[in-house]
Order: structure tokens, then C-alpha cells, then sequence
């Protein structure tokens, strides 16, 4: 019976952690049952264990209890016997200890019948000094400082979304400090939607709505995070609906995120989508290089102060920058590993090192986009055939298709110039150069070629 509920979690779990991230961390680990209010893994290295412990436990933790299953703590233990780790080049054996690791949980009242806060500990490393800025998230964040700043609340709500690991919650937390630093006093309340049922569900067993109400609609500014959690969960639904508007009324600030636009939660009321969209709805891009190169710098020179003896070589994070384009916890934990590793063997962190050590990550994050993917989606979504798009013709409307195709096809493949134009119905790779330059002016002009190819590149990469 007991891993009937790990498969319900895991399932669970597969919907707010990417699948390379699942791959990564969770899948190698042995679920052993539960004791005393203990959830018992074993895992192949104490690195893993650590690691999972400290990134995921709180969130296995809450996908155990949003199945119905209360436990207090999740654990650890290594087996060196066991080998299947996929990991296993990342952390020789040698170094592993026989130890066991588990976590207290921040949120202590989650197994308790009275709530005494309900909100969900702000993470230290989330500031808005620690962001990096660049161009797909400068929006984002220009929205989250002006509403940190706490002027008079001009768009309500700020909605953010955006895929996996590119910030919201970072953002979110952001605003938390900043608000609670210029106005001390001010009530500020952050939760996960999930969360946020949560406590819905518990108020309704223990007939406390009256609290449950109060609570949430005395705050000043109010931040759900991940409210997709709560499509097609109907009276969690409505009662978040009364919630907000409450707060509107009041003209308290209030900050949603979710991971895609308001119009696109499948299971969500319509009324509740356009309250979310009637505020401000800002995008959060998927990385582009130089963000994700600055975010690297940045996080390796925290890392370098807390491994001073570790020496890093030119080019690795540009090597990262550009092979590990999923998202950037996946980049942030390379760069732990990587440390970590270096730090354990005493070496220096150089290209050859990092083949190594990040086997599987480079491995999972190779791009699986195929120029033919390319082509189908396209053609899809112009409602164009195939062949139109290898054809000669040169109508419009079947150009400016290709064009973006050719587009897609040179920014989310390695394919070469020559390659790409033989592939688009044997064209001249000047041709694939002509397509790239005008798509690129075209986003900047004309929102409909952005739209479309941002969309287009979010269904191809997903
Ligand atoms: P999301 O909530 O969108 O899934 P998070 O906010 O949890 O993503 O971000 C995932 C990780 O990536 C966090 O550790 C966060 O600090 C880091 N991160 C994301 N974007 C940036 C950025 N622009 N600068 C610095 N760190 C970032
Ligand atoms: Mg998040």
C-alpha cells in the first residue's frame, strides 16, 4: 500500500518539479514506508540524500499531505549497495559516509490542527540582489520592484508566469523582504496555492473558516504562488475567489504566479481568469545565454567564497551557459554539484571534469528539437501543410511560416546554416540567414511574429 502513495506523490511531485529535475533527484530514490510520522528513503549516495533533503524535502513533505498522508519529516539513509544510481559518476563511493540525513520541517504547523501562521518560510537567498537581470525577465522584475516599493497599488493583481525554474517564486519572495524591510509592520503573507488549499481544507474540518477568513483578509499584500495547483479544485477555488476580491475592495496588493497565462488554466473558472487578468500579467521568458551566463557568474562566485580552495578554468560557465538550457535550477544545481565534487576530490572544475561530473544532466538537457518537430509545429499552427512549407512558393503566407521555421530551426537546433536550408526543401544557407535576420526585426516590430514564435518555441521545448 505504501507505494501506492509514493506513485500518487511522485505523480504529483512530476508536476511542479521538471522532468529532468524528477530523473535527477527523485526517481533514484528507494521509498522505504513511513514510521512514527517519518517518510523512510533510502538513496544512493548521502550526496543525493543531502541534496534532495535540502531542495525537495519540504515539497515531498507536502505531496505526501496533499494525498492525505500527514508526516512530519522525510529521511534519508545511504546503502552503499545499492549502484543504481544514475548519478553514480558524480559521487565516487570512496567518499561517501554512512549517514543518514533528515529535516525538521520549517512549517511545523502543517501536522497541527490549529494553524498558527500559514505562511511558508521566505527563502534568505531570494532577494532582489541575488536576481539577475536580463532581457527575458526585465519586465518581471521591473513589475515586482514597483509593487515592492509599495506605492499606491496600481495594478492589482500582479500576475506572474512563466515555465519552470525561471523565477517567479524568486521574485515573489523578492518582493516579501523588500516589503517587509520599507514597512516593518506591514502584514505580508506568501504561500504556494497548495498550501493555500491546505489550509482551506483544514479550517473546513476543524470548523475554523471564521479564522481562515480573518486571516486572509487582513493582510496587506498577499502572494499565491503556482495557482494553477487550483484548477478544477472548485470550493478551494471560490473561496480563494472571495478572498481576492475582499482584498481588492480593500485595495491590498495582491501577487499571483502560476506557470502559463491566466487564459491558459485549463479547470479555472472564468470569473477567476479575468479577475487575474484584469491587473498587470507579466511573462517571464525562457533564458536566453547571457542571462544565463550572468546568473552562473554570479552564483559561481558565491560558491567560490565558500570553496575558496576550488579553482575554476575559463569556459566552463559559458559551456553551462549553453548546454544547459532547461531552466536554472537545474543550472544552479550543476554548478553545486560541480563544487561539491570538486571540493570532495580536490580538483580544479575544467571542461573534462565537468563531462564527468554532469554526465547525466548534459545528457538529459541535450536538445531533443528536431527540425522536422519544427516543421510540423509550424505548419500546425498556420494551418499550413507540411509540403507548403519545403515547396517553392513564395506567397506570404506561406513565407513568413517558413521563415519562422527556419528561425526556430537555427535557434533551437545545432544544425548548421547549409544544413537547415537543405532540409527546407534544398534552399541556400543565405537563404536560412535572410529568415533568421527578418524574423529577429520582425519580434521587435510586429507582436504577432513574437507571439507566435514564442509560443512556438515554448511547445517545441516543453
Ligand atoms: P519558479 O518559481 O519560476 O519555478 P524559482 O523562482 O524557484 O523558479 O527559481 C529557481 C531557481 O533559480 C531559484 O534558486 C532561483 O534563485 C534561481 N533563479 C531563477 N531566475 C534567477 C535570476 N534571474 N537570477 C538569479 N537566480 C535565479
Ligand atoms: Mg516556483
Amino acid at each position: 500500500m505504501s507505494n501506492n502513495i509514493w506513485e500518487s506523490v511522485c505523480e504529483g511531485l512530476l508536476k511542479t518539479v521538471s522532468k529532468n529535475e524528477f530523473n535527477n533527484w527523485i526517481q533514484p530514490l528507494d521509498f522505504q514506508g513511513i514510521e512514527d510520522g517519518v517518510a523512510n528513503f533510502v538513496a544512493p549516495t548521502n550526496f543525493i540524500g543531502t541534496w534532495v533533503l535540502r531542495n525537495y524535502g519540504e515539497m515531498i513533505q507536502r505531496h505526501f499531505i496533499s494525498e492525505g498522508t500527514i508526516i512530519d519529516r522525510v529521511a534519508f539513509h545511504v546503502d552503499n549497495s545499492i549502484s543504481r544510481s544514475a548519478l553514480k559518476s558524480s559521487t565516487s563511493s570512496k567518499h561517501e559516509i554512512q549517514k543518514s540525513v533528515s529535516l525538521k520541517v520549517s512549517d511545523k504547523s502543517l501536522s497541527e490542527t490549529q494553524s498558527v501562521l500559514p505562511v511558508a518560510p521566505l527563502d534568505k537567498r531570494f532577494t532582489f540582489d541575488s536576481f539577475v537581470i536580463g532581457k527575458p525577465n526585465e519586465l518581471a522584475h521591473a513589475a515586482s520592484r514597483r509593487v515592492a516599493e509599495g506605492g499606491p497599488v496600481t495594478f492589482n493583481p500582479l500576475f506572474l508566469y512563466g515555465g519552470v525554474g525561471l523565477g517567479k517564486t524568486h521574485l515573489m519572495h523578492a518582493i516579501a523582504w523588500e516589503t517587509q524591510r520599507r514597512k516593518p509592520g506591514s502584514k505580508v503573507i506568501y504561500l504556494s496555492a497548495e498550501q493555500f488549499m491546505y489550509r482551506f481544507v483544514q479550517a473546513l474540518r476543524f470548523k475554523d473558516m471564521l479564522s481562515f477568513k480573518e486571516l486572509f483578509r487582513s493582510v496587506d499584500l498577499l502572494m499565491v504562488d503556482d495557482v494553477q495547483f487550483i484548477a478544477g479544485k472548485d470550493s478551494t477555488q471560490d473561496e480563494f475567489f472571495h478572498t481576492f476580491n475582499a482584498l481588492v475592495d480593500q485595495n491590498k496588493q495582491i501577487i499571483i504566479s502560476a506557470d502559463r497565462a491566466p487564459g491558459e488554466i485549463d479547470g479555472l473558472e472564468d470569473r477567476i481568469k479575468s479577475r487575474l487578468q484584469s491587473g498587470l500579467v507579466v511573462d517571464l521568458h525562457p533564458t536566453d545565454y547571457e542571462l544565463r551566463l550572468g546568473i552562473l557568474q554570479s552564483k559561481a562566485e558565491k560558491h567560490a567564497g565558500h570553496y575558496p580552495e576550488v579553482n575554476m578554468t575559463d569556459g566552463v560557465l559559458e559551456f553551462l551557459a549553453h548546454r544547459i538550457s532547461t531552466n536554472v535550477r537545474v543550472l544552479e544545481g550543476a554548478l553545486t554539484r560541480l563544487f561539491a565534487f570538486a571540493s570532495l576530490v580536490g580538483r580544479e572544475v575544467n571542461l573534462d571534469m565537468v563531462q564527468e561530473c554532469l554526465a547525466d544532466i548534459l545528457r538529459a538537457s541535450d536538445r531533443k528539437v528536431t527540425i522536422d518537430e519544427i516543421i510540423r509545429k509550424v505548419s500546425d499552427h498556420y494551418n499550413l501543410r507540411m509540403t507548403d512549407i519545403l515547396s517553392p512558393r513564395r506567397a506570404r503566407t506561406v513565407a513568413r511560416p517558413r521563415q519562422v521555421a527556419m528561425f526556430l530551426a537555427k535557434t533551437l537546433t545545432s544544425k548548421s546554416l547549409p544544413e537547415i536550408g537543405r532540409r527546407f526543401g534544398g534552399r541556400d544557407h543565405t537563404t536560412v540567414i535572410h529568415a533568421v535576420k527578418k524574423i529577429e526585426e520582425l519580434k521587435s516590430i510586429d507582436n504577432q511574429i513574437a507571439e507566435d514564435v514564442e509560443l512556438l518555441r515554448r511547445m517545441l521545448e516543453a
